[in-house]
């Protein structure tokens, strides 16, 4: 297949971009390098532009013939889309209305769409499956299911197949060691441990010890951007024979607290690991845990990295000799 990858040079979608390319597919980045990395990309793959500039997007789709594409530009940290709705509503919704206009003029019919378990907001369940209620909490987590809702109308409208998967907490680098997780700032729970460990975050806090959880922090499903990545090209190939609009949840299923990605943390550096108390830090659910029997029953979907020393142990490769 020959793949459009928009945000190809971020963190995710540069590991998407790999797998696609180990497996034989022809791929073709775009990005508008906002936050992705240049440096993650072949160069010759890349094709410099922008959701909100619906000419430079014309004139990809005009240079390249796609047979799917697959969506990861978005700005994705909570607490920003709270102060700055706009900026999160511009670009995850209306930028992703562009491609969709795009790609049905250029008559593209399939897309596979980054969402998250933030649609779900505070969780009513400790396990979250598909049909569990979504009542986001933020800006973030309302314009993606804004999307969602978007993909469901133009499956009836326009007859696109789509699929929207809700990762949980994305985590890891490629084995490899040649790409990996650089957010400026970096906010994530594994790279803030991870540099603590190499002495160059000295401020490491944990945001509440007071949850009702086994040791009072908070409870996430950490899924390695490689599973991640197989799970993408298995819901394109089931849109070759499966219309309509579908949703899949993705994790581990296994829940790991703050300090216990501490502790494995300091097992895989044998590093000492301080870190100071911080407050709860606001809308952060208690527990976030994927029930993923879905993706594992219809995409046939198996997790590589279920243990979190091992998910852990590829940041820490990446993070020990960054190369961006
Ligand atoms: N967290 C923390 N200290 C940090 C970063 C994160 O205690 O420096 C906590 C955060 O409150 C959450 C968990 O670690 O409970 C995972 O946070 P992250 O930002 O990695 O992902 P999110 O769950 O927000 O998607």
């Amino acid at each position: 297949m020959k793949i459009l990858v928009c945000g190809g040079a971020g963190y995710i979608g540069s590991h998407m971009v790999r797998y696609l390319g180990g497996r034989g597919h022809e791929v073709i980045v775009l990005d508008n390098l906002s936050t992705g990395h240049r440096e993650a990309v072949d160069e010759r793959q890349l094709e410099v532009a922008d959701l909100l500039v619906p000419s430079s997007l014309k004139a990809v789709f005009s240079r390249h013939s796609f047979d799917g594409v697959i969506h990861f530009c978005a700005r994705s940290l909570v607490g920003e889309s709270v102060s700055q709705p706009y900026a999160y509503y511009e670009n995850n919704v209306a930028g992703t209305l562009n491609l969709l206009q795009a790609m049905r003029e250029a008559g593209v019919s399939k897309l596979v769409f980054s969402s998250t378990a933030a649609v779900f907001g505070h969780p009513e369940t400790t396990l979250i499956a598909e049909d569990h209620p979504t009542r986001p909490i933020n800006p973030y987590g309302a314009s993606k299911l804004m999307v969602e809702r978007i993909l469901a109308d133009a499956a009836s409208a326009y007859g696109l197949r789509s699929t929207a998967l809700r990762y949980f907490n994305a985590a890891g680098a490629h084995p490899e060691g040649r790409i990996g997780e650089s957010h400026q700032p970096e906010t994530h729970l594994i790279p803030n441990v991870l540099r603590a460990a190499l002495g160059q975050e000295a401020g490491l806090k944990v945001f509440g010890l007071d949850y009702p959880t086994r040791d009072g922090t908070c409870v996430r499903d950490y899924v390695h951007v490689n599973d991640l990545a197989s799970a993408h090209l298995l819901a394109l190939q089931h849109m070759e024979s499966y219309e309509g609009a579908h949703l899949f949840n993705l994790g581990n299923g296994q829940g790991f607290t703050v300090l216990e990605v501490i502790e494995a943390a300091r097992h895989v550096t044998g590093r000492s690991i301080s870190y100071a108390q911080g407050n709860r830090r606001p809308g952060d659910p208690a527990v976030l845990v994927a029930s993923s029997d879905k993706a594992q029953r219809v995409l046939g979907w198996r997790p590589r990295f279920t243990d979190i020393g091992e998910i852990i142990e590829t940041a820490w490769r990446w993070h020990q000799a960054p190369r961006y």
